[in-house]
């Protein structure tokens, strides 16, 4: 009988604010060691936390654009453990009663959200440790799903969502190799149909491929365990990425007991709901709600609209040239294999582009209104990455416009050959006359704006003769 693996992913995200949850100390990634802290990120005896306003917002914003519910009161506690990179020998975490609960990805559940504080980062080097504290005191939201996940493809497709709706939404930049964005795996596996199997914990994942590769290593590693007989044991586990295997870290016998309590330094948070209903109005239109409303009103396939909301400036740019070119589906062909291609070639930011929606949307009209044929866009498009200039300025530059452009011509010689079958037939019998007319014809089909000497010599080449 077959095996169905069951994940459930806890989340930990940064909130992107200035400063700590409870002290006034920078957030900022990078600064040398141990240069943003204070007594109270230090745990120094007497120090007392102050809530960060701005980090309860961002984790409202998280709860409401996951469909969570917002609770009205909520209780910070404290989790005891002793950890080099913890130095008040607890961290501050809400625990039984949690900012938020009940929410959704697809058709992922969300168990619930809730606030905490970072620790800082130990670092090893040989047989010396050094600790961090820069780290310590970061605002975090822990986002927590119902064990609804059935493959490593369904965890990725969910955390790809989430971590959109947390960049869109400003809660967290989504940055994974810096560690604003890390993952717990919790796979179990079991037959279909039976009640859920013992779990494993993969810690602190960091990548989507890193979290891919764990999931498929612990469903092999737990199918092998028990269709050889044996049991699963319950225990935290670590991800290696250069074996690409998962380890046992601690397993539950030694896991901690917390001993939490509410934290007697800080209130119970209390956010009123005209504060929730506030924030939910700043909420901006997210990705799938984009994607929908793009194949709809725009008639694009899923997948084009899937592409264009990764993210909100690519989403934003893409309506921007589709606004201005008035030809939507073109610019979603432009931006998402011409655009993204250059962005990735130039290894340069959306933001960074030196091709705007303006001019992108101004090379789409030249080619809808033909004063440009689809090759010459293309090398304008080129150009125009390069140099910034406006495609009107290239095209003058480099002679493609009408006059001079043999795609334009030669497609516009095809429609004069087609629509005046009998004269070109006589023609070919020996009327030949008729060229004359033919020219005419072109001329008058370009709006006499085509070079007189390419169009005799590309309808005399079309006509054969
Ligand atoms: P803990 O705090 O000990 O990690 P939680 O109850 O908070 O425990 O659960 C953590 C995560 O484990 C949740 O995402 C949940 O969906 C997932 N989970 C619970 N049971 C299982 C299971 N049998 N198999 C896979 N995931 C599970
Ligand atoms: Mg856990
Ligand atoms: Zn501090």
């Amino acid at each position: 009988m077959s095996w169905e693996a069951v994940i459930g992913l806890e989340v930990h995200a940064h909130l992107s604010t200035a400063t700590k949850i409870f002290c006034g100390c920078p957030t900022s990634f990078g600064a040398a060691p141990n240069t943003q802290v204070c007594p109270v990120c230090l745990g120094y005896p007497g120090a007392l936390p102050v809530l960060n306003r701005r980090a309860v917002e961002l984790a409202i914003r998280a709860a409401i654009a996951t469909g969570c519910t917002v609770h009205e009161r909520s209780i910070f506690a404290r989790k005891n453990y002793f950890y080099p990179d913890l130095p008040k020998g607890y961290q501050i975490s809400q625990f039984d009663r949690p900012l938020a609960t009940g929410g959704g990805i697809g058709r992922v559940r969300i168990l619930r959200i809730h606030m905490e504080e970072d620790a800082g980062k130990s670092i090893h080097r040989g047989d010396v440790s050094h600790v961090d504290l820069n780290r310590a005191g970061t605002p975090l939201v822990e986002i927590v799903s119902e064990p609804d996940i059935r493959s490593a493809d369904e965890a990725d497709a969910y955390l790809t969502r989430l971590r959109q709706v947390l960049m869109y939404t400003d809660v967290c930049d989504g940055n994974m190799e810096e560690g604003s964005l890390r993952c717990d795996a919790n796979v179990s596996i079991r037959h279909p149909g039976d009640p859920l199997g013992t779990r494993t914990e993969v810690k602190n994942v960091n990548s989507f491929r890193y979290l891919r590769s764990a999931i498929d290593f612990e469903i092999a590693r737990q199918t092998a365990i028990l269709e050889s007989g044996g049991v699963i044991t319950q225990e935290t586990r670590l991800y290696d990425p250069a074996t690409g295997e998962t380890r046992p870290m601690r397993s539950k016998e030694e896991a901690h007991d917390y001993r939490y309590f509410p934290d007697p330094d800080l209130p119970p948070l209390v956010v009123e709901r005209a504060w929730i209903d506030e924030i939910a109005r700043s909420i901006p239109e997210l990705p799938h709600i984009r994607a929908e409303r793009y194949a709809r009103d725009f008639a694009l396939s899923a997948v084009d609209a899937e592409a264009l909301v990764t993210s909100r400036q690519l989403a934003e740019y893409f309506e921007a040239v589709a606004h201005a070119s008035g030809n939507p589906r073109a610019a979603a062909n432009w931006v998402r294999n011409e655009l993204l291609r250059v962005l990735n070639e130039q290894k340069a930011d959306i933001a960074a582009s030196r091709v705007t929606p303006a001019m992108l949307g101004n090379l789409i009209r030249l080619i809808d209104t033909g004063a440009i044929g689809g090759k010459s866009a293309k090398a304008v498009f080129d150009e125009m990455a390069v140099s910034g200039d406006d495609p009107d300025a290239i095209v003058e530059r480099q002679g493609l416009s009408q006059i001079s452009d043999p795609e334009i011509i030669r497609d516009a010689a095809r429609r004069v050959i087609e629509r005046n079958a009998a004269q070109v037939e006589q023609y070919r019998a020996g009327k030949a006359q008729l060229f004359g007319f033919l020219v005419g014809q072109l001329m008058k089909e370009t709006r006499g704006k085509a070079n007189a000497g390419m169009a005799n010599s590309i309808l005399r080449e079309l006509l054969g003769g």
